[in-house]
């Protein structure tokens, strides 16, 4: 039995979370693009969650994370990512602001030139954190690298606790269950838009990484009895048990709402052909995207995420994969950051 909108709010109340963003994000349609692509395309502002210019799609997922870490009496969160991490620098204005300490853990993908700190990791330092840059080892992949800064982490949070402080480990992303909370509110608050509008969505684009955004939409959609094909766009290779990942994110968020498993592996659409040649590396499909969106509406989606989904929804509708007349939603999940990165992620946009 589908619940309504209001339901879904009540259930999701009843949950510890902390309020950082401004919600709702706005919705609205792109008319230039719309008339130039022969489809009805809106957006979903995720950008504009705040609290600084550069919000993005992790700062629904800490409501609910720093709310926990806050309740379960956390003197400290850990969390991870890439040098210029959209997530990790969200996560320091989310815990400082909540009183709690911040410890990041950053793999480097590009070399760090300390002359000249930039964009996410330059926000990193004005907000106070604390702050360690794990550079690869000769012949180690990024993933490899990662993985050693999680067991780094482990070590000073097992030094912390044994001092007596309580310590909140935020995966990669905040992908996890209570993270996913947030985007089961987020597409419920893009429901409550559309319905208000009185639009159904055939299509919804976005882009996804460590999947919570993903495993909370659809979380949601199903929650919620909607029939909107979730096309999620990945910025770097998708690993087999992607989708079963994310679908046990998807019912552990549905758990802590008191609510039964409803979403299978099947349900996700990850598609993976439009991130090469690799993470935080631009492609020539993704500059055209990015001048196009730019130029037409004024928006800026980056070269990381945002644009490669972007790119993936242009090329969807070329080839016929979104139908003319459909009506599509793109969610724009931030990163503007990246156009103040270094020149090796942001690509030849100018
Ligand atoms: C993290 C991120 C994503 C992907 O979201 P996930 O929940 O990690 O899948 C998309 N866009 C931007 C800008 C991000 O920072």
């Amino acid at each position: 039995m589908a619940l309504t909108t209001s339901e879904v709010r009540e259930l999701l109340n009843k949950l510890p979370k902390t309020n950082l963003g401004f919600f709702p994000t706005p919705l609205y349609k792109l008319e230039n693009l719309s008339a130039e692509l022969g489809i009805e395309l809106y957006i979903k502002r995720d950008d504009f969650t705040g609290s600084n210019l550069f919000g993005g799609n992790k700062t629904r997922k800490l409501e609910y994370l720093i709310g926990k870490a806050k309740a379960d009496g956390c003197d400290h969160v850990f969390t991870y990512g890439a040098v210029q991490s959209n997530h990790a620098m969200q996560t320091v204005w989310a815990a400082t602001k909540n009183g709690i300490k911040p410890v990041i853990y950053l793999a480097a993908i590009v070399p760090i030139d300390e002359n000249d700190i930039k964009a996410n990791l330059l926000l990193d330092r004005i907000y106070d954190a604390e702050i360690h840059i794990v550079e690869p080892l000769e012949g180690e992949s990024f993933m490899e690298t990662e993985d050693r800064s999680f067991e780094m982490a482990k070590e000073h949070i097992a030094r912390l606790e044994a001092e007596g402080h309580k310590c909140m480990n935020i995966p990669v992303g905040g992908a996890d269950e209570t993270g996913s909370l947030g985007y089961i509110g987020g597409i419920t608050e893009l429901y409550e838009q559309a319905d208000a509008m009185g639009i159904e969505f055939d299509y919804l684009y976005h882009a996804t990484g460590s999947g919570g955004t993903m495993a909370g939409m659809m979380a949601g959609r199903n929650l919620l009895g909607r029939d909107t094909v979730i096309r999620s766009i990945s910025a770097m290779e998708i690993g087999k048990s992607y989708a079963k990942h994310a679908a046990s994110l998807s019912n552990g968020a549905l758990a802590l709402m008191g609510v039964d498993p409803i979403v299978d592996k099947e349900d996700f659409a990850p598609d993976d052909n439009y991130y090469a040649p690799g993470y935080e590396i631009p492609n020539d499909a993704t500059t055209k995207a990015i001048k196009l969106l730019a130029k037409k509406e004024g928006i800026l989606v980056d070269p990381v995420y945002s644009g490669k989904a972007f790119s993936a929804l242009l090329d969807h509708v070329k080839t016929g994969k979104i139908e003319q007349g459909s009506k599509v939603v793109f969610v724009h999940t931030g990163g503007a950051t990246v156009f103040f990165a270094e020149k090796e992620i942001l690509g030849e946009v100018f």
